[in-house]
């Protein structure tokens, strides 16, 4: 491992002052879970500078307050995991923590950081943007609020600029008649990174009906998004096992006309689309 120097800032402030002050080779320390990985390549790029955040206490915990929900980036998966909050008004962001890494990694491993890797395998991710979220970064000169389904241009590359801390995320509470899910499917049963993955949302009034339909594939797209063509399929009509059918299909075609078709595709195509029927199913 290249050698590199220390920082345990105590607030935020401090360690934007760091990020200012050290510039392109400092490296935010969080769970390290990704991190670690990182410094232990040879690679010239690796980070000079360490800025351990462990100890900022004001970048851990799960907050409400009418219709929100806060969770601070420093949140391991094991909290969000046992989270009542979490459980009660976004169940699918517990579905995926659960079944992120094994429990040493959901020991160590936190959300802000699963966000800020932005690896295309991100357990987090989906959920999230299907729950609305959006983010708070900080740096040394001010803040600002994205919306998490537009902080990805491509995988491991975000809009946050060199300098910025996540500090904040962000999303409306479920309504209690919604219903959500989501799936992954990887190569083995535990400790295992989602080949492809899906987050679902459905509400429907008193006779039935769909009234908000959200579908957020993961691993598919170049980056996170809605599919709102599948969504539309959906708002408006009762559910069949046809229609959940049909907007699986449609996933699969947009993923498609992203990605072209290529060597994993006879394998992706009919794969997310029965994983997004299971998850509409299950969410019905
Ligand atoms: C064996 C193993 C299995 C795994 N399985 C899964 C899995 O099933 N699903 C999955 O989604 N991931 C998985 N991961 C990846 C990883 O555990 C997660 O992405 C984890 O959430 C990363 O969090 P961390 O706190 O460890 O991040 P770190 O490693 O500390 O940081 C990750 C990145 O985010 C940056 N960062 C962290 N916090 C902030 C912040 N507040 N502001 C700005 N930048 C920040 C860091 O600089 C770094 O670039 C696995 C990893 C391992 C080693």
């Amino acid at each position: 491992m290249k050698p590199f120097e220390y920082y345990s800032p105590q607030s935020v402030a401090e360690a934007c002052a760091l990020l200012a002050q050290l510039g392109s080779g400092a490296k935010i320390l969080a769970g390290g879970t990704d991190v670690l990985v990182e410094l232990r390549k040879s690679a010239d790029d690796v980070a000079s500078s360490i800025i351990d955040i462990t100890g900022i206490s004001s970048l851990k915990g799960i907050e409400e307050s009418s219709n929100t929900i806060v969770i601070k980036p420093l949140t391991t998966h094991t909290e969000i995991l046992r989270s009542a909050l979490v459980g009660t008004y976004a169940p699918l962001l517990k579905t995926a923590v659960a079944g992120i890494g094994s429990p040493q990694i959901r020991n160590r491993g936190t959300i802000g950081g699963n966000i800020m890797n932005a690896a295309a395998c991100a357990d987090t991710v989906p959920p999230l943007i299907a729950l609305g979220a959006r983010i708070r970064l900080q740096s040394s000169t001010g803040d600002r609020t994205v919306a998490l389904s537009e902080f990805f241009t491509k995988p491991y590359i975000t809009v946050a600029q060199r300098g910025e801390l996540l500090v904040e995320i962000r999303f409306p509470k479920l309504p209690s008649d919604a219903r959500s899910s989501f799936m992954k499917l990887g190569r083995r049963n535990a400790l295992s990174i989602s080949r492809l993955s899906v987050a679902a949302i459905l509400t429907r009034d008193q006779s039935g009906v769909l009234t908000d339909a959200r579908i957020v594939p993961g691993a598919s797209l170049p980056t996170w998004h809605r599919v709102s063509e599948a969504e539309n399929l959906l708002i408006g009509h009762k559910p069949t096992r046809e229609l959940f059918v049909e907007a699986g299909k449609k996933v699969s075609d947009i993923m498609i006309s992203f990605t072209g078709r290529r060597w994993s595709t006879e394998y992706k195509e009919p794969v997310i689309a029965v994983l997004v029927r299971r998850a509409l199913e299950e969410c019905h």
